[in-house]
């Protein structure tokens, strides 16, 4: 399968400050809750050893443009890490699925899959949070489940996943079930909505359906 946590986009990153750790509180206490049910890890029996999972939430200003709606996200490879600091996750300044560019800065890189968190952004100015879990029961009942799927045939980070996910808002109900699995992504499961904590309870929910 392809490889989690290879950055696909052109990244434009500086090194910076973190981001304080009073922002992050909330999206960090999710992290372990995640964590802890295996949602996000890394597990040599999985993904060839590569870790997995990242997490986001928007800390700019509520009228950002499209394409600039800054967001907090869990740094590249930190799914081995049992617990993040703040040192764990960028701040994404600015993204665009046309160029392929992200923008960013922090103590750490951030996600190989930035890009679509900023396009699930784009597509809803309400939404304040994405979480992107692997969990292999939701994504196997996900079309049982009536789970919207992107296509199997586009990969994680790219402009075509973008493209992908901007289909689902516009052709399902996705923004209603906050929910939705990734056909060509092994076990990959986006969840998305206007809380961190609604976001994390649609995905053990999901959890627990499956
Ligand atoms: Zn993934």
């Amino acid at each position: 399968m392809e490889e989690e946590g290879v950055i696909k986009f052109d990244l434009r990153f500086t090194a910076g400050p973190a981001i304080p750790m009073d922002t992050l509180a909330e999206l960090n206490n999710w992290r372990n809750i995640l964590w802890q049910h295996a949602l996000i890890g890394q597990d040599t029996r999985r993904y060839d050893g590569h870790g997995f999972g990242n997490i986001s939430q928007r800390i700019g200003a509520a009228d950002a443009p499209v394409g600039n709606r800054e967001f907090a996200i869990s740094g590249t490879q930190t799914g081995h890490l049992d617990q993040l600091s703040n040192h764990h996750y960028a701040r994404v300044t600015a993204y665009h699925a046309d160029t392929n560019q992200v923008t960013a800065d922090g103590p750490v890189m951030p996600s190989s899959e930035s890009m679509t968190h900023g396009v699930i952004y784009d597509l809803d100015n309400e939404l304040r949070a994405v979480l992107h879990v692997h969990s292999p029961d939701i994504w196997k009942t996900a079309a049982v489940r009536g789970i919207p799927m992107t296509r199997a045939s586009v990969e994680y980070g790219t402009p075509e996943m973008s493209h992908e996910v901007a289909r689902l808002f516009s052709q399902t109900a996705v923004r209603e079930q906050g929910i939705f699995s990734m056909g060509g992504h092994k076990d990959g499961i986006v969840a998305f909505a206007t809380s961190v904590e609604e976001a994390g309870n649609t995905l053990l929910t999901a959890l627990a359906r499956s």
